[in-house]
């Protein structure tokens, strides 16, 4: 076994605080990667606060991981030592299913997704524990490669924020003469922005925070909503083709659902812990939809890395000492992050 040093909490009213637990050898299709920065996202907070009741501690939370391939087992033909690479939410699913042949691991028709922390391997008892930690051992099929062209830091936050606003975009071919709405400008949210910006729709941000604005408008936003101001909300009324929800929190999707006009989608991103409740009237009027989407497969991940590096996108990020790590999660539940923290892992 290999000895790790991590952050991790052992129940849900933990703070995060340093944890040595060890990880497995290097398996033939194995690499080793030294992890450099691991991204924070809203479900590390969700999951170590045991908000959607699947929590499994000692838990290390991190699924937004770039870092430097040190070793690598016999048979890994994918990399080489010296590169560059990222994990996401996932380490391994069957592989042989519909769904992750078909590029969506995250639906293992057998059940078998293995989520980087919070889950267990395939042999249903080996927990896993993600990025905020020193280093991780993966199956290559789960690793991607990472461009050296793009600033690091910024890269983190693509493995999970990207993938998860990157895939419902391109699923619902969102470009071109559509209006958009991104619903909660955070770590989804700024992403949501500047991909569909990239794609050429165009964007609105829907925020509580009208502290945000100029922030938008950098990122490219066409318009911007207070929607604490109810008039500045009904003034969009029927107007967009799609919303994209990325709110962590409950909130009124009824109030939302009303700006979309015929045949509008709803995408919903974020995961409040409680049940979405909304007015079946609303779905029916203009026949809405309302859908979810979650992260991304692998291969799809890759072409939004490569998508991301010739297009220069990354995630704005603010880079903290590991031992910020419970001061970042209050400034999240905050909204008070731009937009992303990102742990540098030398600090740990
Ligand atoms: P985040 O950085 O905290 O952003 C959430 C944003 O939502 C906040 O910045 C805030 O934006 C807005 N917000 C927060 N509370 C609100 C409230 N009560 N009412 C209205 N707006 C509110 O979180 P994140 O990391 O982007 O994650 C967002 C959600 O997506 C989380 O629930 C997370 O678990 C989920 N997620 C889902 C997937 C997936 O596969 N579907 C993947 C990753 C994360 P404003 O200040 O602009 O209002
Ligand atoms: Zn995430
Ligand atoms: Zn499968």
């Amino acid at each position: 076994m290999i000895a790790t040093k991590g952050y991790a909490v052992h129940n849900s009213k933990d703070k995060l605080a340093h944890w040595d637990f060890e990880r497995r050898e290097l398996g033939p299709k194995d690499v080793f990667i030294e992890i450099i920065f691991s991204g924070v996202c809203h479900s590390d907070i969700h999951q170590v606060r045991g908000e959607w009741g699947n929590s499994k501690y000692p838990m290390v939370p991190g699924h937004e991981i770039v870092g430097r391939i040190t070793k690598v087992g016999t048979e890994v033909s994918k990399f080489q030592v010296g590169e560059l690479a990222g994990i996401g939410c996932m380490v391994d699913s069957c592989r042989e299913c519909n769904n992750c042949k078909g590029g969506h691991e995250q639906f293992c028709e057998k059940g078998q997704t293995v989520y980087t922390y919070n889950s267990v391997e395939r042999d249903g008892i080996t927990p896993t524990y993600g990025g905020y930690s020193n280093q991780i051992v993966c199956d290559e099929a789960f690793v991607v490669h990472v461009s050296e062209k793009l600033p690091l830091e910024g890269v983190a936050p693509l493995l999970c924020a990207g993938i998860t606003t990157y895939s419902p975009l391109k699923r619902w071919k969102i470009g071109p003469g559509h209006k958009v709405a991104v619903l909660g400008l955070g770590g989804l949210g700024h992403m949501a922005v500047k991909f569909a910006v990239a794609f050429g729709a165009e964007v609105t941000v829907l925020s509580t925070s009208p502290s945000k604005e100029a922030d938008a408008r950098q990122l490219g936003t066409h318009k911007f909503c207070n929607t604490r101001e109810i008039s500045q909300v009904k003034e969009l009324g029927n107007y967009f083709d799609f919303i994209v929800d990325t709110v962590s929190a409950p909130h009124d999707y009824d109030m939302y659902l009303k700006l979309l006009h015929t045949n509008g989608v709803m995408i919903c991103v974020g995961i409040p812990p409680e049940p979405i409740q909304l007015t079946g009237f609303l779905l029916l009027g203009e026949n809405r939809t309302i859908t979810g989407s979650s992260i991304g497969g692998i291969e799809e991940t890759q072409e939004m890395l490569d998508y991301c590096a010739e297009h220069n996108i990354v995630s704005d990020v603010e880079v903290i000492n590991i031992n910020y790590i419970n001061e970042a999660y209050e400034r999240v539940m905050k909204s008070d992050v731009k937009y992303r923290f990102v742990i540098d892992v030398a600090t740990l």
